[in-house]
């Protein structure tokens, strides 16, 4: 018997058959994260290049190494295909409940383009993305009815930032009769860019003088090149961050009033800085307050982005079960916790 057959003789509900979409630093992590967890059985996993599906469960130190050795877990024997459409592929054979999107958002609308396809296609399940920019939030945003008709609950920012902090400042947001400031402050440390490479390009983006499409036709030797001007540390300010659209929407405060900033260390794992989301408002009493929550410097930004992205994965197949489908956002649902 395997581990789901046990689990349904013993009557307990089965796992959560998750895929990963995106296999690089991100993709990588959130199978480590589902590899400790009885309520998820990863089943999936797609790169650029190819993809890996097994119904009883992947080996998920084989296929981080497979990837890491040879670029796609594709090549994994002997369940790994290669395919330049690896996520139309998935779509079509893979039995999964629901799927995180650890995709880079390059163009800006490409995950608005894989979610198009889901559609398209009649698959039915949970989606849930870690993306960062108000205008790619908006265009998911834009196809709510598209989703709701399709039946598929898609859950939208649910990584760090946009995520978990931008629901710490909704559920902050309570004590207030009115909220005058979220500020969003992050800090990101990682031991070498190449882990992260999409992440690190979308960064670069929100740098005066650079979009994202110049970020994303820079060259790895041009990453490189900016990286070593700025000693491997990138300082973000007044980011197009979805936290603005996503308090905006859950009707908590307007999108003015939302900033969000970070600095990124590309070449040390320490932080920076602590990562932070203060939120000021007036209480019903009329005093002025602001309320900190801030992140322990020893999670990395993988934990609290694959964390939170599993967190939602699970309020959201709770709410597929129930028939709601359409597209909800971090600041309007609670993140359910993974056994
Ligand atoms: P990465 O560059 O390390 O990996 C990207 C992966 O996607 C690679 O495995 C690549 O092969 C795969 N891929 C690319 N195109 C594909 C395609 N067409 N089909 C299938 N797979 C494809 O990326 P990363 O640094 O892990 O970042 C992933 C995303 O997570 C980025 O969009 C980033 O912005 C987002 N992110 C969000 C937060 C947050 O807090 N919300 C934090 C960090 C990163």
């Amino acid at each position: 018997m395997n581990s789901e057959q046990i689990k349904n003789s013993l009557n307990i509900s089965p796992a959560i058959r998750v895929g990963v979409l995106g296999f690089g630093g991100l993709g990588q992590a959130a199978a480590k994260v589902v590899a400790g967890k009885q309520e998820m059985i990863l089943v999936a996993a797609a790169d650029q290049k190819g993809y890996v599906y097994a119904t009883e469960g992947l080996n998920t130190e084989k296929s981080i190494a497979t990837y890491q050795s040879q670029g796609s877990v594709g090549y994994l024997e002997p369940i790994g295909t290669l395919t330049n459409q690896s996520i139309q592929d998935l779509i079509e054979i893979a039995e999964v409940d629901g799927y995180f999107l650890a995709l880079p958002n390059l163009p800006n609308d490409f995950i608005p383009t894989v979610a198009k396809e889901f559609i398209k296609s009649g698959w039915r399940g949970v989606l849930v993305d870690a993306i960062k920019r108000t205008t790619a939030v908006e265009q998911l945003l834009a196809m709510k009815e598209e989703l709701q008709a399709a039946g598929i609950t898609y859950m939208t920012g649910c990584g760090a930032t946009p995520g978990l902090l931008t629901a710490a400042a909704a559920l902050a947001a309570q004590s207030y009769a009115e909220i005058h400031q979220v500020e969003i402050t992050f800090g990101v440390g990682i031991a070498n860019w190449e882990a992260y490479r999409a992440t690190v390009r979308e960064d670069i983006g929100h740098m005066p003088g650079y979009t994202v499409e110049t970020a994303r036709a820079m060259t790895d030797a041009q990453v490189e090149a900016l990286l070593d001007k700025t000693n491997g540390v990138l300082t973000l300010t007044n980011m197009e961050h979805a936290d603005d659209v996503m308090l905006e929407v859950a009707g908590i405060v307007g999108r003015d009033r939302v900033t969000v900033g970070g600095v990124v260390d590309t070449r040390n794992p320490k932080k920076p800085l602590s990562t932070n989301v203060k939120v000021t408002g007036r209480t019903f009493e009329g005093k002025i307050s602001t309320h900190t929550f801030t992140l322990g410097d020893e999670t990395s930004m993988a934990a609290n982005v694959c964390g939170p992205a599993f967190g939602y994965l699970k309020a959201g197949r709770q709410l597929h079960q129930r028939g709601i489908y359409g597209i909800f956002t971090a600041a309007e649902i609670m993140p359910q916790f993974v056994r």
